[in-house]
């Protein structure tokens, strides 16, 4: 029998939570965003189940835009950070992408390549300091990329900081600026400023275009809430089985450091991930998984192969075989990801090839 570990992805559940974003802003359109392999989901399953569904989809950059348009996916790929060189527009052009541009080489490149790309997103940098253009920059671009007649429609493009925290008036600076840059340039100028927090929780443009990530996978951006708990979906569900099982002495320690010490008598169940399946190695003494349905926790260091568990219930009889839940609907990843002093978003996006992906 192969290895036990199975990522099952549940394609609907992403297009039911595409769908989501787009009723609460029913005025705009919407990219899912697929960088980074689909957040860890398979960018090449996602993308070719809601080719028909989207908007348009968004990567990082042009390589991941190749992988899915090479896999036969035809809707309009965005590129969140532009081109990194300048032969790069020419492909844009050939493969129907849109593109941000936040800086002058990627501006120069393009009116020299004078290739036609069908939308350039200006970015602007309101206050996140990362990406995009000093904000009094953005009406030169704009104006330069009109008068170039490369591009059909030339539209301005933020993004927030900390819009994951309700409390934090970021937000709010973030969109007052922002506005004042729309206002520069002319107030019919579409826009795009919302990720999944932006668009749950904030009130952002209307019109436009909206970015949802996380949320398309039914993964919270905010802290201490679930994906369930908003009304999502989750789209992926990590299971795996018992692989040993014995009884642990009071005292007894428990994998690599020995870490863990028993204080009572109790059975412990080791299962078959680690952190070679992208598992979290941070994951401490506590994190929450189901076996058979029953609560447990792991206990002691994460493994490359494994990790050890132990049942919350007294009565539980743990055998080999007996099926493990890791992350998904019945154990939210986003309570994983606390106990790994990380965030849902990284849980799912470094999963590795390791695991049988599962697509339903
Ligand atoms: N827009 C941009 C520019 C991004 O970089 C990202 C992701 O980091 C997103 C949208 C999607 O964000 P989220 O996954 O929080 O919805």
């Amino acid at each position: 029998m192969a290895r036990p570990l199975t990522a099952t992805i549940d394609l609907n559940s992403i297009k039911r939570n595409y769908q989501y974003a787009k009723k609460l802003h029913p005025t705009c359109n919407a990219f899912a965003v697929i960088k980074s392999n689909a957040y860890g989901h398979g960018a090449v399953k996602v993308a070719t189940y809601l080719d028909d569904e989207v908007d348009a989809f968004a990567v990082a950059s042009i390589d991941e835009a190749l992988v899915v348009r090479d896999a036969g996916v035809k809707s309009t790929i965005m590129l969140l950070e532009g081109v990194f060189e300048a032969d790069e527009w020419a492909i844009c052009q050939e493969k129907g992408f849109w593109a941000a541009i936040e800086n002058q080489s990627q501006l120069d490149w393009l009116l020299e390549s004078k290739a036609k790309i069908g939308k350039v997103f200006v970015k602007v940098d309101t206050g996140m300091h990362r990406l995009g253009l000093e904000p009094s920059l953005a009406p030169s671009f704009v104006e330069q990329l009109k008068e170039s007649g490369l591009v059909d429609e030339v539209l301005l493009m933020t993004h927030f900081a900390s819009a994951d925290d309700l409390s934090d008036i970021t937000t709010m600076e973030q969109l007052t600026r922002f506005e004042m840059v729309c206002r520069d340039v002319g107030d019919d100028i579409a826009t795009s400023v919302a990720n999944s927090s932006a668009i749950m929780k904030w009130s952002v443009p209307e019109g436009g275009w909206i970015r949802p990530g996380i949320m398309l996978y039914g993964i919270s951006p905010f802290a201490g809430l679930t994906g369930l708990q908003l009304g999502l979906s989750p789209a992926m569900t990590l299971t795996t089985k018992v692989i040993s099982v014995r009884k642990l002495r009071e005292g007894d320690g428990v994998g690599y450091g020995l870490s863990y010490k028993a204080t009572e008598d109790h059975q412990l169940a080791t299962v078959a991930v680690g952190y070679g399946d992208g598992y979290p190695r941070h994951a401490q003494t506590g994190t929450p998984l189901k076996i058979n349905g029953v609560p447990a926790t792991l206990v002691g260091r994460v493994s490359m192969d494994m990790v050890t568990v132990k049942s919350s219930s007294d009565t539980h009889n743990l055998l080999i075989g007996q099926d493990v839940e890791l992350w998904g609907n019945d154990v939210p990843v986003e309570e994983v990801a606390d106990f790994s002093g990380t965030i849902g978003y990284e849980l799912v996006a470094r999963m590795t090839t390791r695991p049988r992906y599962v697509y339903k």
